[in-house]
């Protein structure tokens, strides 16, 4: 099976991405590699990040790779976390911390569309390709569910009748997310390159 670098040591991501794209490529880990310092994420867009973290792993390990970023955009937040998704609550930053921050700013503001948006960068050799994917969305008032990670606890999908990711099967949650949207464009991408 042909082995493909993802840079990260997420768990949850290596679990979903092996979900997805596991049938086609062995998908190895930071760890697998070797790599176990935190790479640079300090672009302000999450193109930039994933490219960042692509040409790191490329410059200092020397495999081809990819890399992915997710921001959540929620627009009476002016498309905030965004980029900062990670860290949004600072110092004490932590998903439940995180959550905590966004359901305090909206209150019970009326508006709260917002959209998962994934960046995956490859690099091959030095050539780079960017792969996008999303879902709309809203923010509940309050948590739903116990599955996921990060923010899938008060992201209800326009297209799963309220239930939030957190309440879906990991199944039910690749076959509409963000990250399954950009990684099926990825394995497209690659799968064609070999024929
Ligand atoms: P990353 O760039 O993929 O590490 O994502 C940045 C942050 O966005 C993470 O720390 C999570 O808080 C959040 N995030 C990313 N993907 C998801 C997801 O699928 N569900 C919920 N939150 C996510």
């Amino acid at each position: 099976m042909k082995k493909i670098v993802f840079a990260t040591n997420n768990e949850h991501k290596l679990q979903e991405m092996r979900q997805i794209i596991g049938s086609e490529f062995e998908v190895l880990s930071l760890s697998d590699i070797g790599c176990h310092e935190d790479i640079p994420e300090t672009a302000d867009t999450i193109e930039g990040n994933a490219r960042q973290k692509a040409f790191y792993v490329k410059e200092h390990y020397g495999y081809d790779c990819f890399s992915d970023d997710t921001g959540l955009e929620i627009d009476a937040l002016g498309g905030e976390p965004g980029v900062r998704s990670a860290r949004y609550a600072g110092y004490d930053h932590n998903s439940e911390n995180n959550i905590d921050k966004v359901l305090t700013l909206l209150g019970d503001r009326r508006d709260r569309s917002a959209r998962f948006r994934t960046a995956i960068a490859l690099l091959q050799g030095d050539k780079l390709t960017i792969f996008e994917g999303k879902v709309e969305g809203n923010i509940l008032t309050e948590r739903h569910g116990s599955g996921g990670f990060g923010y899938d606890s008060i992201f209800a999908p326009v297209e799963a009748d309220g239930l939030t990711f957190a309440q879906m099967s990991p199944q039910q949650k690749n076959a509409i997310s963000h990250r399954g949207r950009a990684t099926r464009r990825l394995i497209a991408y690659l799968l064609g390159e070999e024929k």
